[in-house]
């Protein structure tokens, strides 16, 4: 299949597109997501040296002769570590892998006048190889300079997207913060309600338990990484409280017993999907027979 002729590839190393390149730092590169990403560089041949949180002490050397620099470092620090890089040769490029692009790319911006570029790994470090992933790029400044990495990026098998910061935040306001909020709301319910997860896995169809896969995997990973994100930005805040007072109406109506109400609101969701509604339910039964085939396997 495509997913191990790109792991065996993983293996035996990725064409090196750049092989003129100075050392590429990875600041965090002892991170999960950083580590990863050394990983991929090595395997493509490139020079890499990690900065970790220890390191600043000899960051002047280790940063010297950088031709790329890509942070990846707790989102909270990312701002104030990204200006502490204001000394960067004038073409090395300053990259970096936050799940939010504003700001960083900002500040990217401000500290360096060389190329610029942010990136965001729609996947975590949990991977088996890059295929089928999306990586989301935002243009910083001399793209000329780094076509390069977009394009060793897909020869890792991702595909790109190009977006600009803001509709990048925009959209993961729904895509990030509210889903992950809604999974931790939802985790913290069935905790507090604490039913016996043997029985409701017993009583589940497999589409229960893909749901609770979804919400369960979110408490297998780091508790910061989460909080950042849900609370990167207030439009995040904003955007859950919308969330919210929409549930207390659908609670009001149903209070009033309201099924005229239900059906009329469920219509207009029907036809906001449109196509995609039918399109989404045979996709997710595909999804489904694969979750069932590896379950039972
Ligand atoms: P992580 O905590 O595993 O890695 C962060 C690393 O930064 C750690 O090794 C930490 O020691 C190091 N660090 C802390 N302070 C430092 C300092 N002052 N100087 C240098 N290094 C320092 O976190 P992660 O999950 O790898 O996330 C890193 C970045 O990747 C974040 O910006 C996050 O938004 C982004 N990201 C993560 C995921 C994911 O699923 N993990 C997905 C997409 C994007």
């Amino acid at each position: 299949t495509m997913r191990e002729s790109y792991s065996s590839e993983n293996d035996s190393g990725f064409k090196c597109l750049k092989p003129e390149l100075r050392p590429i730092v990875v600041v965090g590169g002892y991170g999960q997501l950083g580590g990863l990403f050394c990983r991929l560089f090595e395997l493509s041949g490139y020079q890499v040296r990690k900065l970790g949180s220890q390191d600043w002490d000899c960051a002047d050397d280790i940063l010297a002769d950088a031709g790329m620099v890509v942070v990846s470092v707790p989102i909270n620090l990312t701002e104030q570590i990204i200006a502490k890089l204001d000394h960067l040769p004038d073409d090395c490029i300053l990259a970096d892998l936050t799940s939010i692009k504003s700001g960083p790319l900002q500040a990217m911006l401000e500290v360096h006048r060389g190329p610029v570029i942010g990136l965001h790994p729609m996947f975590g470090p949990d991977i088996a190889s890059l295929a089928k992933q999306v990586v989301v790029y935002c243009d910083g400044r001399h793209p000329e300079s780094y076509q390069w990495l977009l394009e060793q990026i897909q020869i890792w098998g991702a595909t790109l997207n190009r977006i600009s910061a803001i509709e990048h935040d925009q959209g993961m306001t729904l895509i990030q913060a509210l889903r992950h909020f809604t999974s931790f709301v939802y985790g913290v319910h069935l905790a507090e309600e604490d039913p016996q997860l043997e029985l409701l896995l017993s009583l589940s169809s497999p589409i229960y338990r893909l749901e609770l896969a979804m919400v369960g995997r979110l408490f297998a990973q780091d508790a910061q990484l989460y909080a950042d994100i849900i609370m990167s930005a207030p439009q995040n805040l904003a955007m859950i409280k919308r969330f919210h007072q929409r549930f207390g109406e659908a609670i009001e109506m149903l209070e009033r017993q309201d099924k005229e109400a239900f059906t009329q609101a469920f219509n207009q969701v029907e036809h906001w999907f449109g196509d995609y509604a039918q399109h989404f339910l045979t996709e997710s039964q595909g999804l489904l027979r694969q979750a069932n085939d590896s379950t039972h396997r």
